[in-house]
């Protein structure tokens, strides 16, 4: 066996150079960051050979002094911290001091700088296992360039793990847009083989903000989306979340920012997930740019070398904050909110396109989402040209919401189906509401008392409601949208009254962990408000006593579990909420106008003033669009009017 023996210095750096340099991407954001920490305004990103070849990353910011320069390449050297308690309250992206010491351990490395207190510029490289580092005079403007040539030349073994030029640059893009989403002050260009990628001016006010954003992810996505900031409670949250109509199938549009530094967090994620889970189409994404900004000391970055992940002190506060926020943003969607949005969009941008007003058919292309298109409205590329089909329409249709019976001798079923039969009633979109009088004259477009959705024209093929507002023609599917009204009555309905709990005949006995059980008697009260009581009968054992009426069809057992494990991980559930409305939307489905039926345009009226007045109301509960709009600019264009 040999003996103990300190590393070489270039060994260490390699080792530690595992942990942070696994492709280009990554030095590009250690290298990016560091630039951005010494305060640049222009940083210039070109890559040669998706990055494996080359790397220069010039900025201008304050530099580096000439006697600095051989310990900025040296391990566990930095200017950002001196102590543990400048740790706690990192304001900085980089703090480690390891960055430069591991890349250049891997690569070929040059630094020059210009410092903004010295008259010159100066190089510095390294050599050698010692890592010994030269310094020699060099012309540079004020600023800092560094040169990355050759990743892993001395380490092939690490060399074989990299992709294919067109992945590794396609992971080096996607570093430089969450950089350059992160500081809009700051102007960024990359490009890679001699040729311009991006070309980012920076941006002050809010379009331009949503330009950059649009440029970065897709005009699609900043069309169908809505701005928010909010703060409360020490948190900020900003940015923009996608309609759910904008869904995706992959995350692959997912920016979330503390404070300022791109995360992926599982806590963040759940939060998210559960704002969006009750008008999202199953299996599907959302997209969204946010950024929440909270005291850095609430806050641990120091948890991964990547500082990809953060730890949040208090992490049921955030994870509230969230939820609510963007639930509440999301409910609050109306169809005026909509057309406002998204009317402002283009006459800011001047844009001619046949660019929908609605959310429901933006983002058509880059394979975004648009469930079962009844509606086709294509552009031919040289004219504008469009046509139109009806595809897959009132036949399907009927067929898909054929009157079904359901079990009416379950007394908690039934008590749900009364209420809905009630409404129904009750509604009826019968009643007139001062649009009694069908054959008078529609009133003048240009009046102020327009509403967002306008007025009632025609029913076609008893599935689509035709409507007149101030920007041209308004489509609603009138059985989706119902849908989405009913279901929300219902919810109010329910969360008027407490759940209501049934005992069980044979009360079930669940084995869990200690912790899950001490979680359970913890959460007691939690759980009764749910219509749950559980009661613990060993160290390890529970018993369910008690469930919610509306759940005695559940997997039970399951449910509890997995509500054990959200609160010992998110310290809240919603499981029950969510199970309990996907019954409910199912009863919405049964409850609605079907297709087929003829309404008079004082009920067509009525529903289109119901979904101005409901939340969430832009989408059906499966996530699918309710209306849309084709604006009178867009016909004009159908007909070639004007050109
Ligand atoms: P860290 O960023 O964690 O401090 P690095 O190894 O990335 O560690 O950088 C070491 C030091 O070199 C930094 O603390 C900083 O003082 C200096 N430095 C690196 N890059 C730049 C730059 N582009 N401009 C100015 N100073 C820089
Ligand atoms: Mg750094």
């Amino acid at each position: 066996m040999s003996r103990i023996h300190l590393l070489s210095p270039r060994l260490a750096n390699q080792i530690a150079a595992g942990e942070v340099v696994e492709r280009p991407a990554n030095i590009v954001k250690e290298l990016v960051e560091n630039a951005l920490d010494a305060g640049a305004l222009h940083i210039d990103i070109e890559a040669e050979q998706g990055g494996v070849k080359l790397l220069r990353i010039r900025d201008d910011g304050h530099g580096i002094d000439e006697e600095d320069l051989p310990l900025a390449l040296s391990r566990h050297a930095t200017s950002k911290i001196e102590s543990l308690d400048d740790l706690e309250a990192v304001g900085t992206l980089g703090f480690r001091g390891e960055a430069l010491a591991s890349i250049s351990s891997v690569t070929r490395l040059t630094l020059t700088s210009h410092s903004q207190n010295a008259e010159l510029a100066w190089q510095v490289s390294t050599e050698g296992r010692d890592m010994n580092s030269s310094v020699s005079p060099a012309a540079h403007p004020v600023g800092t360039t560094v040169e990355v040539r050759d990743l892993f030349f001395n380490t092939p073994a690490r060399r074989k793990f990299l992709r294919t030029e067109k992945t590794e640059f396609s992971h080096l893009e996607e570093t430089v847009k969450r950089l350059a989403l992160s500081r809009y002050d700051v102007a960024f260009s990359l490009r890679h083989n001699q040729k311009t990628i991006h070309s980012l001016r920076p941006a002050a006010r809010t379009i331009d903000r949503e330009k950059r954003v649009a440029t970065l992810l897709s005009p699609q996505f900043i069309d169908s989306a809505v701005h928010l900031d909010v703060e409360a409670a020490g948190l900020q949250l900003e940015g923009w979340v996608g309609l759910p109509t904008f869904s995706r199938s992959q995350a692959d549009m997912q920016y979330f920012f503390v404070n300022g530094r791109v995360v992926r967090d599982k806590l963040v994620a759940h939060a998210i997930k559960q704002a969006y889970r009750d008008v999202l189409f199953h299996g599907r994404h959302s997209a969204f740019v946010l950024y929440l900004w909270l005291d850095p000391r609430l806050v641990d970055v120091n948890v991964h070398p990547t500082k990809h992940e953060v730890r949040f002190r208090d992490g049921r506060l955030v994870h509230d904050f969230l939820f609510r926020t963007l639930h509440k943003a999301l409910a609050d969607i109306r169809p005026e909110h909509a057309l406002t949005d998204a009317g402002g969009q283009h006459a800011r941008d001047g844009v001619s396109m046949p660019t929908p007003v609605a959310p429901a058919i933006s983002g058509r292309e880059a394979g975004e989402f648009q469930a079962q298109p009844r509606l086709d409205w294509q552009a031919t590329p040289n004219g504008g040209m469009q046509t139109v089909n009806a595809s897959n329409g009132a036949a399907d249709y009927a067929q898909a919401f054929q009157p079904q019976s359901y079990d009416r001798d379950r007394p908690s079923r039934q008590s749900i189906a009364e209420q809905m039969r009630g409404y129904g009633q009750m509604r009826g979109y019968g009643e007139m509401r001062g649009y009694e009088d069908t054959n008078k004259a529609l009133p003048d477009t240009d009046s102020q008392d327009m509403p967002p959705l306008g007025f009632a024209i025609a029913q076609l093929h008893g599935v689509f409601v035709l409507a007149q507002n101030a920007h041209g023609l308004v489509i609603v599917d009138m059985h989706a949208a119902h849908e989405r009204i009913t279901y929300e009555r219902l919810k109010t309905a329910l969360d008027e009254q407490s759940i209501q709990r049934q005992p069980l005949l044979v009360p079930v006995t669940l084995h869990v962990s200690e912790r899950e059980a001490d979680t359970a008697e913890q959460y007691g009260e939690e759980f009764l408000n749910l219509g749950v009581e559980l009661a613990r009968v060993g160290p390890e054992s529970l018993m369910i006593r008690q469930i919610p009426v509306l759940l005695q069809q559940a997997e039970v057992p399951q449910l509890i579990t997995d509500m054990l494990g959200d609160l010992l991980e998110h310290g809240s559930s919603d499981r029950i909420l969510a199970h309990r409305n996907e019954l409910l939307s199912t009863m919405a489905c049964h409850g609605s106008v079907r297709a087929n039926r003829r309404l008079t345009l004082p009920e067509m009226n009525a529903l289109l003033r119901d979904m101005e007045a409901t939340e969430r109301s832009g989408q059906c509960n499966h996530g699918r669009p309710t209306w849309t709009q084709m604006s009178m600019k867009e016909l004009d264009k159908l007909f070639m009017r004007g050109q």
